[in-house]
Formats: C-alpha cells, structure tokens, sequence
C-alpha cells in the first residue's frame, strides 16, 4: 500500500512542537528500560523538530513519558500528543530527556530505521515463499505476517501470530483498517489452508476487534477444493453478517510458480474462475441493493482465469483493494484518461512498453489514447517470466535478465518502460541483476513507470 496511506490515517496531522530545553542527566535516568533499544533514527529532516532537538542517525528513541519505544508505532502514536517528555540516547551513549510541546507547524522529522519484521506462524501450501527457486536472495524467503505492516501498508496480515500484549496495541492504538487474509470463516478449513492447527478462530478474532472499533479489508484467496464453492460461500455470508465492519473482500485466485508445490494445491481452470466470479457478483447485487456499494470484489486475474470481461471502473466503488490486483486495468485506464492532456509531446519517437504475460493481452488498448496525447508510437514487448516460469505472470516479478534480452532485440526505440513494481528499494529486479546494470547495458533509455502517466508527464519527461 503507498505511503499516501500514512497520510490518510493522520499520523502527519499532529506536529509536536518543542517547549523547554534539553535537560542531560546529572543522576539516575528517571526512565526505565527494561532491554536495549530497538528504535534507532535512521535520518532527521532539516526545520523539523528532530532537527532542532539535536537528534542524528543512531540516536535511541527510548521512551515517551516514561513508556517504553517498541516499534514505529509507539513513536508515531505517542509523539502525536499535545506534549510530551522524550528520553534519547544519542549515539554517542548520552541519555537526555526533552520536554516538548506541539508547535504549529513543525514536523517531528524523524525517519526510523526499518522495523525488525514479525515473522508468519504459518505454512501454507500456496505460499509463495516456497515458489522460490533455490538461491533467491535472503529476502525473498522472509514469510511475514505483521499487523502493523497491515495497518501502516495495507500488507495483507492472518494475524494467527498475535500475542495477548499485540491485541491490546490494535485495541489501544485503534489500528484501522487492517488488511486481514481470511480465506475461510470456518475455522477448521482455514487451519487446513494455513497448515497452522493453533491458528485462532478468524471469525472470533474480527469480531472482538470490531467492538473495539477497528475495520477490516479482507481477502480469500481461492484455492480450489478447499474453500471455493460452499466455503466460498459461507465465507461471504459470515463476513457480510459482521456489517459495516468488513469494508470489503476480494477473491484472488491462488498463484503459483514453477517451483510450487503442484502436488498440494492447485490453481482454479475457468470452470472454478467463472463460478467464484458468480457467487462474487451475486453478493455484489445483493450488497448494491443494501449497502449501495458493491462490498466483494473479484480480482483481475480471477476474471483473466474466468476468461471473462472486467467490471466497468465504477464497479470497483474507488478502488479500495487496487493494490491487491483488484481492477487495477481499470484503474490504469482512467489514470491514463485522466492524464491525457499533461503528457509530454514525443512525436514520432517509439516507445517500447515491457510487461508480463497477464497484462500483455490488455496492454494495447491502453495505447490509442496514449499515441494521441503524444504523438508517439507505442510498442509492445510481452515478457514471460523465465525466473519463476511461466504461470507466474504478473509484470512486477519480472527479473530483469528476461528484460535485457528483451530491449537487446529492439533498435530504434527512444525510450521503454519497464514496471516499476519490477524493481526494489536498493534497485534490484527479483534475480539481483541491478537497474543500472541493466540501464548500461540496454540500447535505449529506461524509464520505470507504474502507470504510464508517471513516466510520460511533460514534467518527467522533459
Ligand atoms: S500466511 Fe501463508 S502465504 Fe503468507 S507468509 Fe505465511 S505461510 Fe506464506
């Protein structure tokens, strides 16, 4: 989920401001910290608060008001009040406590380093850390299942590995929405699909967060002959009984690779598709007619599988779970509609546009109101995924060796797109071949782009 979803959920809206001066410790430090520190700044931004209080990289946030810093989350929440005592330690090992009093307009300016992530208590059979071929970086192998990711990025969490002290942060902090994996309501054929026969009832667990005032986006991901059909089913009744508390759910069929375990699950054919894609749009009406929104929604790739046409853009009520594949063809259409008239003018240039297979058959129909805007013309390049193989479709798990030999083929290009999901934080396409590598080695500018519109704004582009 983009980090505009921070925004949203108001941590920004409360700025602290600083009151008194530092005051360093000349005795015993009044706060207690019972285990080292785990909240260390990675950066301070310049006229910010952090800046005027002195802190740097590596400085220990310890404690607010004497509470202990666990995580990002204690930070954000506890700074947002109207004054507050903060006790640091400075890298150099210095303990000071500042008292501070929100200013007007002065951000807190701290960046944290990256939280330690909470680790996943299951083992599904679908899941894609075990799509993995041998030798994927480190990373790639991290199961993370974390309520706070859900709740900060709209990562999908079971939350079958809370702990009592857990429950009470959602509860106390009112982490909301979350973004929650059902799969099943019934609690034994979910332990089935999560292979974890200690995971908590779900339907008992939104249920006591809901009293608390905490609402739910939620998943299934269908896996068939475990909880399509009749599962499906209840599932959605289950989750449309608890009202206004589940803002939505989307069907997502299971994805695979090549190095899956075939033997275990097993993607939907079209048949299965087309009869989830019923029982979605039956409650769709039904949630239309009550609710005046569509409340389920199927993702793309189910109506790929389903070999039917999307939904039109308004079927998808905003897009409240594009991030999750959910009409994001869609999404992209009206973005480039949006945009037309503040593209760049590349007349005559060719420009080359890398995707995966899933998008490939959608792609072209993007291209006629992108040429006019332009004055370009736009090509296509369909990638199959050679690293996870061919099942695995999306544009974004593309690595980067099927890129380069892609743009090795194509002369004459001015510019091509690559997708920019394709490509990590430190630069690095799924099989660690690097964007630079890759940018010095193509016979054509690259641009990443998420949605054309980004790469191709007169702005950017000029
Ligand atoms: S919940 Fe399942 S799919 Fe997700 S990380 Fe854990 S084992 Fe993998």
């Amino acid at each position: 989920m983009p980090a505009s979803q921070a925004g949203r959920r108001g941590f920004d809206s409360h700025r602290p401001l600083l009151r008194g001066g530092d005051r360093p410790f000349g005795g015993p430090v009044p706060v207690r910290v019972s285990r080292p520190p785990v909240l260390t700044v990675a950066a301070v931004a310049p006229d910010s608060l952090a800046s005027e209080l002195g802190l740097g990289p590596g400085d220990e946030l310890l404690a607010i008001n004497g509470r202990e810093l666990v995580d990002f989350l204690d930070w954000e929440f506890l700074a947002a009040d109207d004054a507050f005592e903060l006790h640091v330690r400075t890298a150099s090992g210095r303990e000071t406590l500042f008292d501070i009093e929100r200013p007007e307009d002065l951000p807190l300016g701290v960046t944290l380093e990256p939280p330690k992530i909470r680790r996943c208590a299951n083992r599904c059979d679908f899941c894609f850390v075990d799509g993995n071929p041998a030798g994927s970086r480190k990373s790639l192998f991290i199961r993370d299942d974390d309520y706070r990711l859900s709740f900060r990025h709209g990562n999908f969490a079971t939350l079958s590995n809370l702990k009592d002290r857990d429950v009470r942060r959602i509860l106390e902090y009112r982490l909301s929405p979350l973004y929650v994996s059902v799969h099943a309501t019934d609690a034994e054929v979910r332990r089935r699909l999560l292979r974890n026969p200690k995971a908590p009832a779900i339907l008992d667990q939104l249920r006591m967060f809901a009293e608390g005032g905490i609402q739910f986006h939620t998943q299934i991901v269908l896996v068939p002959g475990h909880n399509d059909g009749a599962v499906l089913e209840r599932s959605l009744g289950d989750l449309w009984a608890m009202g206004d508390d589940v803002l939505s759910v989307s069907v997502v069929p299971v994805a695979l690779t090549s190095f899956s375990r075939h033997d275990l699950v097993r993607q939907p054919g079209a048949d299965e598709a087309r009869a989830a894609v019923a029982a979605v749009e039956r409650w769709q009406a039904r949630a239309r007619g009550e609710r005046a929104a569509g409340w389920v929604y199927g993702s793309d790739e189910l109506y790929m599988t389903a070999d039917l046409p999307f939904p039109p853009a308004e079927a998808y009520d905003g897009f409240a779970q594009v991030e999750n594949g959910v009409g994001a063809v869609r999404y992209l259409e009206q973005l480039v509609e949006r945009d037309v008239a503040r593209m760049a003018d590349m007349t005559d240039r060719r420009v080359l546009v890398c995707t995966g297979t899933a998008m490939g058959r959608l792609m072209p129909r993007l291209f006629p109101p992108l040429e006019r805007a332009t004055g370009a013309s736009f090509e296509l390049a369909v990638l199959e995924n050679s690293y996870y193989g061919p099942s695995v479709t999306t544009a974004g798990l593309l690595p980067g060796d099927a890129f380069r030999r892609a743009l090795a083929e194509r002369q004459g290009v001015h510019l091509a797109l690559l997708p920019a999901e394709a490509v990590n934080e430190d630069g690095l396409f799924v099989d660690d071949v690097t964007l630079a590598a890759l940018e010095a080695e193509a016979p054509m500018p690259l641009a990443l782009s998420y949605h054309f519109t980004d790469a191709l704004a007169a702005e950017v582009a000029a």
